[in-house]
């Protein structure tokens, strides 16, 4: 299975990870602190990260920026955070995490998110495909073209790159300011309203299939994968 590596300072709540992870056939380091993080991570060169957000010496998002620095794989991030620290958990995500979870959660469902980002770690295409697929949606790149329901769809220029964007990351909470940064390029002067216009619209342009983009409150969206 997997190397993972588990960054967290809270004693029985990293055994209590360790344990379930071995238990799925996982090799699992675990570290107390970001340093110790940061530095059993170029040790041993995980395959998955889970990241506690709230550490005792670096913050957890200035450990996922550290490992980014040190990674020439994109290793995939899981952060862990607790309640009620929705900003960190917009960092985060924009500090390139790949998906989070929220304390105080079951060892069940983080065993499924750790299964599913491994699973979209292996699945990532080697180079991007000219045809992109949703239930009901087709896009094709190449032809600049959506069809929907294997209907013709007419979209904007921004429309099209928005959806593509979705469409490339299945799954994968898309924040507001990600958002701005890929589709509109980093220097647009736009605030994040312009987003939620932009993805109104073309929700109302996919008609029945128009639900596959989910509202993630506070945080931004994301493509929902069957
Ligand atoms: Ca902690």
């Amino acid at each position: 299975m997997a190397r993972i590596l588990v960054v967290e300072d809270e004693q029985d709540l990293a055994s209590l990870v360790e344990y379930n992870l071995r238990s799925d056939g996982h090799q699992v380091d675990v570290a107390q602190s970001g340093a110790s993080g940061v530095s059993k991570f170029k040790a041993t060169r995980p395959d998955l990260v889970l990241l506690d957000l709230m550490l005792p010496d670096i913050s957890g998002t200035e450990v996922a920026r550290l490992i980014r620095g040190a990674d020439g794989k994109r290793t995939p991030i899981i952060m862990v955070t607790a309640r009620g620290e929705e900003a960190d958990r917009v960092k985060g995500l924009e500090m390139g995490a790949d998906d989070y979870v929220v304390k105080p959660f079951s060892v069940k469902e983080l065993l499924l998110r750790v299964k599913n980002v491994l699973r979209r770690q292996e699945d990532a295409p080697a180079k991007p495909a000219a045809v992109l697929k949703a239930p009901g949606i087709v896009l094709d790149t190449d032809r600049h073209e959506v069809r929907v329901d294997d209907k013709p769809v007419v979209l904007t220029h921004m429309e099209f790159k928005l959806l593509r964007t979705f469409l490339e990351r299945p799954g994968r909470v898309q924040t507001r300011e990600t958002l701005l940064s890929d589709v509109w390029g980093i220097e647009a002067d736009i605030t994040t309203r312009t987003v939620d216009t932009h993805i109104k619209r073309l929700r109302e342009k996919l008609g029945a299939q128009g639900d596959c983009i989910e509202t993630i409150r506070g945080v931004g969206y994301k493509l929902v994968t069957p």
